[in-house]
């Protein structure tokens, strides 16, 4: 039979058709006018795609991971006190990310499923004089929303530079990187941004430009240091030749195709079409008697659900791959205090409720097949009507 699986894990995504043929063009010299001239517009497309006036954008090769690290790698020094709001594994990345360039660093993390309380955030940023703040707009290991315009907003009275990892927020949930007042936003190519793995991007605000500039000591990562990157970025956006280390050619111009498919679908709708997919998941996952990890509606993220195994389902690595089996890839937990109770759909980027419904009902049947007995079409007509409410 022929192998057609539809890949609804929260990144990598499924691609768009023109994203992947531009991967597979040849692949031009990193100084040809035409990859120049892409770079550029790429370039100039992302800062619009995250909601900044004025922000310098980075693309480099590399993942989400190497986005995370540049920005410790710049903005951090050793001694520096910086404050990681953790809402589940990849805070706690973050956090080591930044021992690691020798920051002082104070986590305040929430229960799996839950988010710090503002008050309890803004009465650690009055106890120490925190340099960075870190913020992850949806941890896809629990998929809580964080409210980053509240947090970026208490960073910011207190004199923090506020960094959101948005590796699975960007294109998919509202953000506004320069009316929020971020300093950096970082994200990924393979989720909402919609193009394969392999780039790390960061738009960086001038306060977080000038923060680097007026650094004592040198930064502790040759690749990863903005003096080497900033004209290179400078001089592609101004359509200009330049070379520091070889761009991923082929990636980057994938990247400016995807952007552009964004720009003509505006972001807010794209917004608002996350919304749509996400209510369409959840209100399935409802109807089958499924709980979520997050722990109120209110911080459950848009671009993905995660949703809580019924108790009585015994066999969950089976049931992912009978899922598999019905034609759709779906991930199981990440955060390592609930890994086993919970499974994760991502539905971001190109997602269409035909999509949705086609996963809910590859649920149902796995369900079903695993012994947890559901009225099949149940979830699937929950989250048709979702959708046609939304
Ligand atoms: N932050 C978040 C919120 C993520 O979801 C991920 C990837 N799942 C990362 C960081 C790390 O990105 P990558 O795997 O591309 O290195």
């Amino acid at each position: 039979m022929k192998k057609r699986t539809l890949l609804m894990i929260p990144g990598p995504i499924e691609f768009e058709p023109a994203v992947l043929s531009a991967m597979g063009e040849p692949t031009s010299s990193h100084v040809d006018p035409e990859f120049i001239d892409a770079f550029g517009q790429a370039l100039e497309r992302l800062r619009e795609i995250t909601g900044s006036t004025d922000g310098q954008p980075f693309v480099l090769a590399g993942s989400g991971t190497l986005a995370m690290d540049t920005a410790g790698a710049n903005l951090v020094e050793r001694g520096d006190q910086a404050l990681v709001i953790s809402t589940g594994f990849f805070g706690t990345r973050f956090a080591a990310i930044l021992e690691r360039y020798g920051a002082e660093v104070t986590t305040l993390t929430a229960q799996p499923g839950g988010l710090p309380d503002l008050n309890e955030i803004e009465a650690e940023l009055r106890r120490k004089a925190y340099k960075v703040v870190t913020i992850t707009q949806v941890d896809t290991s629990t998929g809580v929303l964080a409210d980053v315009a509240s947090i970026a907003r208490l960073g910011r009275q207190y004199g923090a530079l506020v960094i959101v990892d948005g590796v699975c927020s960007v294109a998919g949930e509202e953000l506004r990187m320069s009316d929020w007042d971020i300093d950096v936003v970082l994200t990924a190519s393979q989720k909402a941004v919609g193009v394969p793995p392999g780039l790390a991007l960061l738009v960086a605000s001038k306060r977080a430009i000038d923060a680097f500039q007026a650094r004592k000591s040198p930064v502790a990562n040759y690749y990863a240091d903005w003096g080497n990157w900033l004209p290179i970025m400078q001089a592609y956006e101004a359509r200009r030749p330049s070379y520091f280390a070889t761009p991923a050619v082929n990636l980057v111009s994938a990247l400016n195709v995807s952007l552009g498919q964004i720009l003509a679908e505006g972001v807010d709708q794209r917004v608002h079409r996350h919304k749509a997919m996400s209510q369409a998941c959840k209100a399935a996952m409802q109807a089958l008697g499924l709980g979520q990890v997050p722990q109120d509606p209110a911080i459950a993220a848009h671009t993905m659900t995660a949703p809580r195994y019924p108790g009585e389902l015994a066999d969950r690595p089976a049931f992912l791959k009978r899922v598999a089996q019905e034609g759709v890839v779906i991930a199981g937990g990440l955060h390592p205090a609930i890994k086993n109770e919970y499974f994760r759909i991502g539905h971001m980027g190109t997602t269409k409720i035909g999509d949705v419904l086609a996963t809910v009902g590859a649920i149902e049947s796995a369900l079903n097949e695993s012994g947890y007995q559901i009225e099949p079409g149940s979830g699937v007509a929950a989250a048709a009507a979702a959708y046609q409410a939304s």
